[in-house]
């Protein structure tokens, strides 16, 4: 029976060494990871890998909940009682064509295998181990979606870990939205009655003109970024309808309402110049930038260190993207820390990195990321009062 109590500093070492031991012995972890590799799934259909880690929690004696916020590929796995809450985040989409080449096999077993180690410390103090899958990260922002449904809503702590090329303890993520547009011109022969046309291309092109002006006036963390995705039909046909997919990015969310008007007036303005009738639409769910909280960074890290792997607490350089585990960290007290599993010139999203994802360095990355993350655990439920500083942390950072 599970007892409210904290533990001894000797008490914890102990846990982390059998945390750390047990992990090692679990050879069937990279198996799982090289499986989910190899069997890569799009956003909202990963089906085969929501089985199969549900399957091995289930077998681990966590309690399963599939199907959660009704998204079909989120769980909830459960090992425990009470409070605290602490929840390992798991990923498992892939990339179209490109598979796991942002190596999110790598998040999920590492998220099951830090959770089963985690036991121990839930088996001996107070508190509860969740594993939460959330499906599409990449595409549909399937956190954000399950942020509005609750699934967060009970939680202490969310954490998870994801592969890069750098060991650093946070995240710096962009707020980010996505904005489809269209322009309806009129057609007509390009050659023979030019002048009865109306060109929805150079509208878009107009579009991209203004943006990149804009580009030079905007604070150096922001980005703007686009596709078109029509531009007519036949070289000699005034082009009556174009679209294009742009995604606008700010390091915080006053700053991206700003910018997504500017972006907007952009449009606007091409619009009025061409003729073309301009419609937009932005993404129904928006990436909320990442909030790292510092006491959990510094615990992962030390944790990390222990491991033998030196840790960075935030990453040295100009590169981020955006992450639906933002919107989680504004809830809940939260980290994203990264583990390197190839050198700084392999990119993510690229071939490269997605061999890296079944590599033995992304394999090992695995095995320190699920060791770290159950240590932090163990810090976590045996020290109630770390838990509080977090939480403090928290509230005063808002
Ligand atoms: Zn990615
Ligand atoms: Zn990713």
């Amino acid at each position: 029976m599970p007892i409210q109590k904290t533990g001894d500093s000797l008490d914890i070492e102990k846990l982390k060494s059998s945390v750390i031991s047990q992990i090692d012995t679990r050879h069937e972890l990279s198996e799982l990871a090289l499986r989910i590799h190899s069997n890569p799934e799009l956003g909202f259909h990963e089906t085969k890998a929501s089985t199969w880690l549900t399957q091995y929690l289930e077998e681990n004696g966590f309690s399963v909940e599939r199907g959660i916020c009704e998204l079909p590929t989120a769980f909830r796995a459960s090992y425990g009682k009470g409070k605290p809450v602490i929840a390992i985040l798991a990923e498992y989409d892939a990339l179209p064509e490109l598979g796991h080449a942002c190596g999110h096999n790598l998040i999920c077993t590492a998220a099951v295998a830090a959770a089963v180690a985690s036991k121990l410390v839930a088996d001996q103090f107070a508190g509860t181990v969740s594993v939460i899958g959330t499906p599409a990260e990449e595409l549909y922002a399937g956190k954000a979606i399950m942020v509005n449904r609750g699934a967060f809503n009970n939680l202490d702590i969310a954490m998870m870990v994801h592969p890069g090329t750098h060991d650093t303890a946070t995240t710096r993520a962009l707020a980010c939205q996505s904005l489809e547009v269209e322009f309806f011109g009129k057609s007509a022969h390009a050659a023979a009655r030019p002048e009865a046309g109306i060109n929805a291309l150079e509208a878009m092109l107009q579009s991209f003109a203004a943006i990149n002006s804009l580009r030079q006036h905007i604070k150096s963390t922001a980005r703007i970024h686009g596709i078109i995705t029509d531009g007519g039909e036949a070289a000699n046909v005034v082009p009556a309808h174009s679209a294009g997919s742009f995604i606008v990015r700010a390091e915080d969310d006053t700053y991206l309402d700003e910018l997504k008007q500017k972006v907007i007036n952009c449009f606007v303005g091409a619009a009025t110049a061409s003729g073309a009738r301009l419609e937009y639409k932005w993404a129904d769910v928006r990436y909320a930038p990442m909030y790292n909280n510092p006491a959990l960074a510094q615990l992962f890290a030390q944790n990390m260190q222990h491991l033998g792997r030196q840790v960075q607490l935030a990453s040295q350089g100009q590169s981020f993207g955006s992450t639906d585990m933002g919107n989680v960290s504004q809830l809940v007290p939260g980290i994203q820390p990264i583990v390197a599993i190839a050198p700084p010139e392999v990119l993510s999203h690229s071939p490269q990195f997605a061999s890296a994802a079944a590599s033995e360095a992304g394999i090992k990355g695995l095995f320190d990321a699920a060791k770290a993350l159950a240590m932090t655990v163990v810090d976590l439920i045996a020290n109630p009062e770390i838990i509080t500083r977090v939480q403090e942390e928290f509230r005063q950072g808002k």
